[in-house]
């Protein structure tokens, strides 16, 4: 048997097409649930094929067992564990100490995600955190990767830590229906790279021509990571539970559904991995570096069979990319149809013109302009006077009116480190209930919140303003760092005009 390469040898190595495997581990390590897994770690341990196992945290919004117990046992057996890596739990502190605890243990392998909105809790809902957003989590990652630096002021600062080789990968969504939910997900992605991502997973789907579009669209432009496509192995009960729309940023068709009912009936329990194994063939066939198989049940035999299945369809892949359409009538495509392989050509669609920008936000935009552009207009004035007021009686006041003229206007929630001027004058406090800073999660449907389905996601309507504006690629660009809570309650634009705010961590301000 050759030796097996690791997962990040593996993404490295030209003609090696990797394959991982992605394991949820419940609550207790006493059931039986938890015995199969380790008994599946065992038989793939002794097999070849799979060059990584990673393992979900807290999928779904619900408390699991923490993947680094799961971690340390795939890595004794001789396997390369893959860890989820959610915001959804943890502050930035906590983020902190825990990789480093991921390091110590050597658990390197890191997968980024936003996570799902924590639901389910003891006695209850459990607080959502969100401190950091998937970027952010890339950048102090890479940070640590170099060595550390603790600025002076932090307790024991002034000192670089020891580089930690981390190796980590985000994940992005090409099935999104409409082109302003699907534009801020690539956008995200620009970020997401440019904050260190080595590797890109995509979110489930079955449209083979939604996932062939990601593809063209990393190649135009230049983001040059291996990209993974998921292979969701679905049987008929998982994919009613999906039709339900129960799985955040995850959709099939009814038509889809009846399919899956259908070929359930004709080859039994086998029917989900033969679907799965036509979909990695199409997946290798148009050039994907690799797959993550998910959703399987962890029985070793069953990945085998769904491997050697799609080795046997791979001479003939492109005869089932047909089977995998399964969008709505109405999605967007950023590239125009090929005919022939039911693929993209690599010429762009037409995009809707932009609608006409709002009146209210022209006039923030020229207020914005006027007054915190630096050395425009009034900036030096205003600079001026904000040192003045900074620190005196009248402080107090200020902040007073600066708050309820923009809870008025913003719906705003205090931070005292503004955003408004990056995201189209629309409040990610108030209107994201993830508070993201730097593009969508992977949850909307239809352009819809993940946890207030009756809202339309803030980056949708960020991407449609920016639009108006003709400056929607504002959001694949640089990156708004996270929030300094150390400012909360105080006036944003006091912190704004005297260095205090996030643009401090921007040589020049943006
Ligand atoms: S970003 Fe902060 S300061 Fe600006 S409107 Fe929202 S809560 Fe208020």
């Amino acid at each position: 048997m050759p030796p097996r390469p690791s997962f990040r040898e593996s993404l490295a190595t030209k003609g090696v097409f990797t394959i991982t495997y992605e394991l949820v581990p419940g609550r207790s390590t006493r059931l039986r649930e938890f015995r199969k897994i380790i008994r599946f770690v065992e038989d793939a341990s002794q097999d070849h094929r799979l060059h990584g196992v990673s393992i979900t945290e807290n999928a779904g919004g619900h408390p699991a067992l923490s993947p680094e117990i799961l971690g340390r046992e795939i890595k004794a057996a001789g396997l390369d564990p893959i860890l989820h890596f959610s915001c959804k739990d943890k502050n930035r502190n906590q983020i902190e100490s825990t990789l480093f605890a991921r390091d110590r243990e050597g658990l390197h392998n890191l997968l980024i995600i936003t996570g799902d909105y924590p639901r389910y809790g003891f006695m209850g809902k459990a607080k959502p955190v969100f401190d950091l957003d998937a970027v952010h989590l890339l950048r102090l990652i890479s940070a640590m990767e170099k060595g550390f630096e603790l600025p002076e002021e932090a307790p024991g600062g002034g000192v670089k830590l020891p580089p930690m080789p981390f190796f980590k990968g985000c994940v992005v969504s090409p099935f999104k229906r409409y082109e302003a939910e699907l534009l801020p997900q690539y956008y995200k992605l620009h970020r997401k790279v440019a904050a260190g991502a080595h590797f890109v997973i995509t979110q489930v789907g079955f449209d083979a021509r939604k996932f062939h579009e990601l593809l063209l669209y990393m190649k135009e432009e230049s983001l040059d990571v291996p990209l993974l496509g998921s292979v969701l192995v679905m049987d008929y009960r998982l994919a009613k539970i999906i039709f339900r729309g129960v799985v955040p940023g995850v959709r099939i068709s009814r038509a889809f559904m009846a399919r899956v009912e259908k070929e359930e009936e004709k080859w039994g329990p086998k029917a989900a991995l033969i679907r799965a194994a036509k979909l990695i063939a199409v997946l290798k066939g148009m050039g994907y570096k690799g797959v993550h198989i998910c959703g399987a049940k962890p029985v070793y035999q069953d990945i085998i069979f769904l491997l050697e299945k799609a080795q046997e369809f791979f001479s003939h892949w492109q005869e089932f990319v047909g089977e995998f359409q399964d969008s709505p009538p109405d999605t967007f495509y950023l590239y125009r149809k090929d005919p022939e392989s039911g693929l993209n050509l690599p010429e762009r669609n037409e995009r809707a013109n932009a609608a006409r920008a709002p009146f209210s936000l022209l006039f923030n935009c020229f207020l914005h302009d006027l007054f915190f552009e630096p050395g425009k207009a009034f900036y030096p004035q205003a600079k001026k006077l904000a040192s003045k007021i900074s620190g005196s009686r009248l402080e107090p006041l200020f902040t007073k009116l600066e708050y309820s003229l923009k809870k008025f206007l913003f719906d705003c929630e205090r931070c005292g480190d503004c955003t408004l001027g990056e995201l189209a004058f629309l409040c990610p406090q108030s209107q994201c209930a993830k508070g993201l800073l730097n593009g969508p999660c992977g949850g909307s449907q239809d352009g819809y919140c993940e946890v207030y389905p009756e809202k339309r996601c803030l980056y949708v309507r960020v991407y449609e303003r920016l639009k108006a504006l003709g400056k929607e690629e504002k959001l694949k660009e640089g990156f708004i760092p996270p929030r300094d809570w150390n400012l909360a309650g105080t006036s944003s634009w006091l912190n704004f005009y005297l260095g205090r705010d996030h643009h401090r961590h921007f040589s020049s301000p943006k």
